[in-house]
């Protein structure tokens, strides 16, 4: 999960692209980078950590002067988190300067990898998103042949954003796995992962960038877009609607908060024969849903929990009576609201089932009555391939338990989790059609849209 976006034509690239970048901060936390070019010669500022711990006002304006610029925020688990892993990556080859920033996950990366070995590439990184360097460095003709040649050889989930000398160039892979949109301000395009990212610094979101596109800006204009390969049906992640993205920002025609409330109003009609006295979100992402539950089931919303927001990743240490004592500083119930009360609990999901039974158990602490634990997605009981940090399967409570014995396990008094049909009416497009159903689903399903093998990439988590 990283967060990408790239800016062309404006004399604040930089400044710009690092506030965007600011809005994307929630799709990776653990190191951030920008590249620029258009005024002097190409340069990449990475750093470990925040976004607004790294780009201060001098770095921006006086290291970083471009008129084009692209920006990528990194989530890793800390055993892969390195500052030689940030990006973007830039490299000076036959076709000039170029720098790549990557949101997904290229899974024949390892068989690619050992094609271009033979031929004498080096590899400075340990991460996929370089394969993509050495496949344009490798590959002779024009810019628009060489990165549509090089995009065909890969398989899995890629959303990038390219920048040379002179071009900004956006790509989707076929399936559409990770978002990508476009957008404008002033005289200048933007394409980022998520359209909140564009409206945030007063520009406006245009489209979505379709699967397997490719668009090439040059001076402010769309110099040409194409598609360089297509697939028979976009998958994409139905985990950014529920999940990942930002509710403000636009999916399939409405905001993300719009899918979440469906996504508990849905809930609500699964659940007409539970009676409680409060519905409560698990913050932050259990909210729209919770406030959907409780439109629809007339239930009172309450705000049960209070949330630390200074309490980092870098807080969790690899030791359970330290990951128990963060849990603790992260999320406190209020015990006015919670105590001798029957309650709907709502979180967005459940993977390994340790923070669920923890919160249950807390919350039990605090005096609640009975707790009906409901969530806004079905179980999770397949592993992520295409750009999500999601454990192996043996790790995922619902691929090995039935929601029974994870109920007993949580400690709660009864456990719903959304169904798939339900999901993905909730995210489809504003009029839901059956041919709405364009999304990823196989973390729910166990069935995969490319080869998934022994060879297959994932960082290992
Ligand atoms: S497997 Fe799940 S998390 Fe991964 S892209 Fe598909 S829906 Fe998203």
């Amino acid at each position: 999960m990283c967060g990408i976006i790239g800016i062309e034509n404006n004399d604040n690239a930089a400044v710009l692209a690092s506030a965007g970048m600011l809005t994307l901060q929630h799709r990776g936390e653990e190191s951030a980078g920008i590249t620029i070019s258009g005024k002097k010669k190409m340069k990449t500022f990475t750093a470990m950590g925040l976004v607004s711990k790294i780009f201060n006002e001098d770095i921006l304006l006086n290291k970083l002067p471009g008129t084009a610029a692209i920006g990528h925020v990194r989530y890793t688990t800390s055993a892969k988190s390195s500052l030689t892993n940030a990006q973007p990556f830039q490299i000076s080859c036959i076709h000039g300067n170029i720098a790549v920033a990557h949101n997904g996950n290229i899974t024949n990366f390892l068989k690619i990898k050992k094609e271009v070995l033979k031929k004498g590439a080096i590899f400075n990184h340990t991460s996929d998103t370089e394969i993509l360097l050495h496949l344009i460095a490798m590959s002779k003709g024009s810019l628009v042949n060489v990165i549509a040649s090089s995009m065909r050889k890969l398989e899995g989930a890629f959303s990038l954003v390219i920048l040379t000398d002179r071009t900004l160039i956006g790509v989707r892979d076929e399936h559409g796995f990770r978002p990508l949109v476009l957008g404008k301000i002033e005289n200048s395009y933007i394409i980022a992962s998520e359209s909140s990212a564009i409206e945030i610094i007063g520009g406006a979101y245009i489209r979505d960038i379709k699967p397997g596109e490719v668009i090439i800006i040059e001076k402010g204009q769309i110099k040409k877009s194409f598609l360089y390969k297509t697939s028979e049906k976009q998958n994409t992640c139905i985990f950014e609607q529920v999940y990942f993205s930002r509710p403000d920002s636009i999916m399939f025609g409405k905001t993300v908060k719009e899918a979440r409330i469906k996504m508990g109003q849905f809930l609500a009609l699964q659940m007409k024969n539970i009676k409680a006295d409060i519905v409560m979100p698990v913050p932050d992402t259990g909210y729209f849903a919770a406030l959907g539950f409780a439109r629809t089931s007339k239930i009172l919303f309450e705000n049960g929990f209070v949330r630390n927001h200074y309490v980092g990743r870098s807080f969790i240490k690899p030791s359970q009576n330290l990951r128990d004592f963060t849990a603790r500083l992260k999320l406190r119930p209020i015990r006015e609201v919670v105590y001798g009360k029957d309650i709907i609990l709502i979180d967005d999901s459940i993977v390994r089932g340790t923070t669920s039974k923890r919160l249950i158990n807390l919350l039990k602490n605090y005096g609640v009555k009975k707790i009906h634990f409901a969530v806004s997605c079905p179980p999770v009981i397949g592993s992520c391939y295409y750009g999500i940090d999601t454990p192996s399967k043996e790790h995922l409570i619902a691929a090995n338990n039935s929601v029974e014995q994870i109920r007993k396990y949580l400690g709660a008094d009864s456990l719903t989790f959304l169904n798939l049909g339900n999901l993905v009416k909730a995210c489809s497009y504003v009029n839901n059609k059956d041919e709405d159903d364009i999304f990823c689903k196989s973390c729910f399903t166990g069935k995969y849209f490319t080869k998934i093998s022994k060879t297959t990439y994932k960082e290992s988590y």
